[in-house]
């Protein structure tokens, strides 16, 4: 009963390598910097021989546990003892086959698989990682939770807290772009909300300092528990494609948490023999927030065996200090200077034959309205996935006839005022909200058609529309 035994804290830097136990979060390591992992003595630990073995626990779907579409891969995220386990019902969410956007991105019917984590309870991907957080945070008795956020993070954070009444939350969010809908959520759990004047990547800086100084559990994306509930998007496709490996996962890129958290997913699988060879990684940055592109693409930052060269990155961020360059997109999830999980990601290309690409917020709107028209609606940063294949595809990096999963991450709901101003007929609004942005046009509107209050105007409108 209580933190496993088997599971320890390791600095991800392969000259270090120094480990922990799990008795507190690390948010990197206290001898040399690096971000830090959990890790997990397999040996002595209960591993399914089969993936397929999972199944045989949907019986037990009336213990909450079993039912989440979290810790019901329990053994693959083997840091906490049973009891201990935090949920709210995460992670029933549903891969579709959408043909209809596999035209859009010219591939064959049956080849594009959306996989939707908007459905989560706070609706985003979030809240697969936070259960995770909430059960390290119960079993060293903390108290209170912060994080700063683009806004999903914030949302998940205060749900939890709120429902499970665990912890008490403390939200840090700049003074950038956060969607209505996600402020909205924090607000009304109740969170206690800071909101600082400056933009995200200083709100980060700050919630550091202020849960170091006040002893608060920090959930950020550099939490590493979070991750480990996050490898469970990955099982989870995986189980929906009857544990066949699809040739491609597309996943959308800010802080690198989920793209780290597939790959060490997929890493560890294959380490336990569950599978037999790995997917390709796409990371998709926007074009507004490209530091991962810039580093992975064009200044070939890679992982080295987990040594990546500290040069390139120092004279990156030093560059984009010195030209106050500050990311802007209106996938505002993914509006990121510095990924914290930059070098966790870099693992996952490294394992996965990864490529990274970046897509403008154009792109970004036209590929969401394609995704809600052809299948379950998502918010812009997920929609980058789709825009982000649709490129690959171009540029014969994608087959035709590839498996591809894009992981939609984030609800249709987050982002409205973007999805209304797109299909507005009012040029004023639309300039308004996307003009800043390099929109130049919506490519698939849907637009409201006005007309007057006189029933045969109206049967005569629809019969001419339809
Ligand atoms: C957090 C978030 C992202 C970015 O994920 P990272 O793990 O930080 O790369 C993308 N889309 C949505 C909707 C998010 O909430
Ligand atoms: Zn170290």
């Amino acid at each position: 009963m209580g933190l496993s035994e088997h599971a320890f804290q390791k600095c991800l830097s392969s000259k270090c390598g120094s480990q922990f136990d799990l008795s507190r979060a690390l948010v990197d390591c206290p001898h040399c910097g690096s971000l830090v992992d959990i890790q997990y003595d397999w040996d002595r630990l209960p591993v399914p021989n089969a993936l397929a073995d999972f199944s045989q626990f949907w019986t037990q779907r009336n213990n909450p546990t079993r039912r989440s579409g979290v810790w019901r891969f329990h053994e693959l995220i083997p840091f906490a003892s049973q009891d201990l386990l935090v949920t709210v019902g995460e992670g029933q969410t549903l891969l579709q086959k959408a043909d209809e956007v596999a035209k859009y991105v010219d591939l064959d019917p049956g080849c594009l698989f959306l996989q939707y984590e908007g459905m989560n309870p706070s609706g985003s991907f979030k809240d697969n990682g936070m259960c995770a957080a909430f059960t390290h945070a119960r079993a060293i008795g903390a108290e209170r939770a912060a994080c700063a956020s683009t806004g999903n993070t914030s949302a998940s954070l205060s749900m939890y807290c709120s429902v499970t009444r665990l912890m008490k939350a403390v939200i840090f969010i700049g003074s950038g772009k956060i969607s209505y809908g996600k402020l909205s959520q924090a607000l009304d759990y109740g969170a206690l909300t800071i909101q600082i004047l400056g933009d995200f990547d200083d709100a980060m800086d700050r919630v550091k300092q202020v849960s170091q100084k006040l002893g608060i559990y920090l959930v950020n994306s550099v939490n590493a528990f979070r991750l480990e509930g996050q490898k469970s998007i990955i099982f989870r496709i995986l189980e929906s494609m009857d544990w066949q490996v699809p040739d491609w996962i597309v996943v959308p890129g800010g802080n690198l948490g989920n793209s780290s958290a597939f790959g060490k997913a997929l890493i560890e699988l294959k380490q336990l023999g569950l599978i037999d060879h790995l997917p390709r990684l796409a990371v998709i940055n926007s074009s507004g927030a490209k530091t991962l592109f810039e580093l992975y693409h064009e200044k070939g930052l890679r992982w080295n065996k987990g040594l990546p060269d500290k040069e390139i990155e120092l004279q990156y961020f030093n560059k984009m200090e010195s030209d106050q360059s500050k990311a802007s997109t209106l996938a505002s999830a993914i509006e990121i200077n510095r990924p914290v999980n930059l070098h966790k990601c870099l693992r996952a290309l490294d394992a996965c034959d990864g490529v990274v690409r970046q897509v403008s917020d154009q792109q970004a709107l036209d590929a969401k309205a394609k995704i809600a028209a052809g299948g379950m609606g998502c918010e812009p940063a997920s929609a980058t996935s789709v825009a982000g294949a649709k490129i690959l595809r171009e540029d014969g990096i994608i087959g035709k006839s590839d498996r591809v999963v894009c992981v939609l991450t984030g609800h249709q709901l987050k982002d409205p005022n973007i999805t209304v101003a797109y299909h507005s007929t009012d040029r004023q609004e639309f300039e308004r909200v996307l003009g800043g942005y390099g929109v130049k046009k919506a490519s698939f509107p849907n637009h409201a058609i006005g007309v007057p209050n006189d029933l045969d105007a109206i049967i005569k409108a629809i019969k001419l529309y339809s």
